[in-house]
Order: C-alpha cells, then sequence, then structure tokens
C-alpha cells in the first residue's frame, strides 16, 4: 500500500512517496517555482538518480498533475496508475485548537483549515492549496490533514496562555501553539519503542534543531510545553529567527532602523538568530568553521544558542520535575556534535553527562551518546515527518 505525503507551500510543493508495509520511501521530490517563471520538478526514484524537467506550471493543480506524471512515468516513475496511490497525507501548519489530531478531509476539514488561516496566513492557505488541487485530481482517494500544532495541544493553559489580557485570547485567539508536533511526537514515540520502555512513564525534552528550533516537554507522551508560541519566531534563537525578545525592543528598532511594521516582522524572521549575531551564515556548518577561524562574532551566536538551549532544557526539566531522556533531532540535532556537548554543558547536575567520545562519531543515525553514569537517557534520533504523516494517514484511513 503507497501513500503519498503532500507538503504545500505558497509556490513549491514537496512530496514523498512511502510504501507502507516495508515502510520504504519509493520516491521523492519537489516542484519549485509555482506560478512563477522557470518552474522545476525535481523527482528522484529511490536508489536512482534525480530527473529535472523545466516545464511552465501555473498553479498547485498543474504541479500536482506533473507530480502525478512523474510518480506514473514508464522511464522513472514508481507505480503504474494513480490507482497505486491509497491515500493521501497533507502537511498542514495551522490547526489552532480546532484539530488536537490529524483528520480525515472532508468539506467541515476544509472550512476548519480555513478558519486557522488568519493564525498562519503564509502556510495554511498554501497547504490548503495543495489539498484543493490533490481533491479535484484524485476525488476518490482518502486524504488526511496532519497538523504541526496538534500535539501541543495537551498543553495546559498555565503553559498556553501568555500574560496578556484574557481578551486577547478568548477574542483573537492569542495563545502559545507550537509546531514542529509531528517531529517531536515521533522522535518521543521513536525514543520508547528503540529503548522498549512505556512512553506513558517517560518524561522527555525534545530539541527539534533545524533551520527552526523547537524544544518540546513531553510527559507521559504528551507536550506539556514547547519553545515556539503563538508563531513559530518565539523560543530559542533559530538560523534566522530571533526567537525570544523583550517585545519593547520592536517599537524601539523601528524607530531607530526606520523601519515599517512588516519590515520588522521580516527582519525578526529573516536577519536575526545566528545569521544576524555571527554575521556569516545561518548554516551551523559555516559559523563553526568561522569560530574555527577565529571569528569572534560567529563564536557569540553558537554561545548564545548553547546557551538558550540549557536554560529551556533545565526549565523543561522543572516544568516536569524531572527528566527521564533529552532527543536530538533535525539537520543541527542530527549532525553538530558540538551543539549537542555545549548545550549539555553544565547540566551534570541534573544527571545529564555526555558520552563524548560516543557523541563525536555520529551523524544522522540512531543512537545513544550518554555516559554509562548518565541518570538522564541523551540520544539522537533522526526525524522522519514524512513517514510519520504517512503513519498518521494510513491508520486514520485503514
Ligand atoms: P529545516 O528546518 O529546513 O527542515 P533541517 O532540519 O534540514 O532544516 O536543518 C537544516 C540546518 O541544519 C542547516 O541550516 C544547518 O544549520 C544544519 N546542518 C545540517 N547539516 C549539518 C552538519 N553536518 N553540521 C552542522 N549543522 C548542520
Amino acid at each position: 500500500m503507497n501513500i503519498l505525503v503532500i507538503n504545500a507551500g505558497s509556490s513549491s510543493i514537496k512530496y514523498k512517496m512511502i510504501e507502507m508495509e516495508r515502510q520504504e520511501v519509493l520516491a521523492k521530490g519537489s516542484v519549485e517555482r509555482i506560478g512563477i517563471n522557470g518552474s522545476v520538478i525535481a523527482h528522484t526514484p529511490a536508489g536512482r538518480s534525480k530527473v529535472t524537467i523545466e516545464k511552465t506550471i501555473s498553479n498547485h493543480k498543474d504541479a500536482i498533475q506533473e507530480v502525478l506524471l512523474a510518480l506514473t512515468d514508464s522511464a522513472h516513475g514508481i507505480i503504474s496508475g494513480m490507482d497505486e496511490i491509497s491515500a493521501v497525507g497533507h502537511r498542514v501548519v495551522h490547526g489552532a485548537e480546532l484539530f488536537s489530531d490529524s483528520v480525515i478531509i472532508d468539506d467541515k476539514v476544509i472550512n476548519a483549515i480555513k478558519d486557522c488561516s488568519e493564525l498562519a496566513p503564509l502556510h495554511n492557505p498554501a497547504n490548503l492549496m495543495g489539498i484543493n488541487a490533490c481533491r479535484s485530481i484524485m476525488p476518490n482517494v482518502p486524504m488526511v490533514a496532519v497538523f504541526d500544532t496538534a500535539f501541543h495541544q495537551t498543553m495546559k493553559r498555565h503553559a498556553y496562555l501568555y500574560g496578556l489580557s484574557y481578551e486577547a485570547y478568548t477574542k483573537y485567539r492569542v495563545r502559545r501553539y507550537g509546531f514542529h508536533g509531528t517531529s517531536h511526537k515521533y522522535v518521543a514515540n521513536r525514543y520508547a519503542q528503540i529503548t522498549g520502555k512505556d512512553i506513558e512513564d517517560l518524561k522527555i525534552i525534545t530539541c527539534h534543531l533545524g533551520n527552526g528550533s523547537s524544544l518540546a516537554a513531553v510527559n507521559g507522551g504528551k507536550s506539556v510545553d514547547t519553545t515556539m508560541g503563538f508563531t513559530p519566531l518565539e523560543g530559542i534563537v533559530m538560523g534566522t529567527r530571533s526567537g525570544d525578545i523583550d517585545p519593547a525592543i520592536v517599537p524601539y528598532l523601528m524607530e531607530k532602523m526606520k523601519m515599517s511594521l512588516e519590515e520588522a516582522i521580516n527582519y525578526l524572521n529573516k536577519d536575526c538568530g545566528v545569521y544576524g549575531l555571527s554575521g556569516v551564515s545561518s548554516d551551523f556548518r559555516d559559523i563553526q568553521l568561522a569560530k574555527k577561524q577565529g571569528n569572534e562574532r560567529a563564536a557569540a551566536a553558537l554561545e548564545v544558542f548553547c546557551y538558550r538551549m540549557r536554560k529551556f532544557i533545565g526549565s523543561y526539566a522543572a516544568a516536569m520535575s524531572g527528566v527521564d531522556a533529552i532527543i536530538f533531532t533535525a539537520g543541527i540535532g542530527e549532525n553538530d556534535h558540538l551543539i549537542r556537548e555545549w548545550s549539555l554543558e553544565g547540566l551534570e547536575f541534573l544527571g545529564a553527562r555526555i558520552d563524548k567520545a560516543a557523541n563525536d562519531n555520529i551523524r544522522g543515525i540512531e543512537k545513544r551518546i550518554s555516559s554509562a553514569d548518565s541518570a538522564v537517557d541523551i540520544w539522537c534520533i533522526p526525524t522522519d515527518e514524512e513517514l510519520a504523516i504517512a503513519k498518521e494517514t494510513y491508520a486514520l484511513c485503514f
């Protein structure tokens, strides 16, 4: 049985076809520059080389048609017809308080996703374009929406309310939602599975460190707190996002830097974080290299990042009255051993001790990296959001 996973953005669609019995990726790819000059489809069948097709693609429906053509192509396709797609799983960014789990998509769900669009104006409408395109081309194939926010809906009000007027929450839906939920849920459950432990008994801190980064406190398999908030701008310092700042900085800098509100939001999302601090790059590989070469700003950026990591790990251990496991995942979490090491420095008092030799030698594999005398289990677990979406889709449809 094959499940197609779709992640639709405003001008791009990423896809993966997953065979569920063996949980194997049959093909993956993307359509970029939809509705923009120079659209391109990149399709990679498993174990074979990438095929790139340049073609004018004016909308999401055409883009999905191209994905299906690539998947069924006689030369580089992996299925012989559309009837070999049993279901489609769609990534949807915002489900607000309307969705605490994945759902089978129907007209009611589409309207509810629309209703959440004001909370994620860049993402939800784009996700909907992908859903509508698939529904019109494959009307009889079941489709599921998997929300980035859903996993965090178990947070209690003490964790999700801001210290604003209560009306900001009741009238305008301003609260902590959290994101990366599919990934936090996946690695927390994967940890329980690998170690043969019952997730119900575990206090886990999951650290999803990629271009966007967030931590979550997962108690008994449920998210009880997370660092991203009303938007993915809150929390730890990220590649180009500021993370937590004093809100009064915004009007102050708007005046000093002569920025409009839109420019200020753009600045906080795109010009800050380790990129803004280092002046080098948002990519940790470049910043690590610059630090090695003596770049002080690069060193400062990494120090700020790791200090924030330590503070959040400590506060989540306090939030859960303990911690059994800390998990690192995503681009930085899976690959940067120095970030893992520095983020845990000084946390020995919590019982978290890293095994430097074990930590140094790994990249992108599932592995325990805590020392034998560590009371807290520390692991690297590569995330697999597409597989998680495919599994949720399978569970709901079959
Ligand atoms: P996204 O949030 O876009 O899914 P990823 O999880 O793929 O991002 O993470 C991308 C980031 O991971 C890069 O910007 C880079 O900072 C970091 N990264 C990837 N590989 C390495 C590596 N080998 N060493 C250090 N950092 C890495």
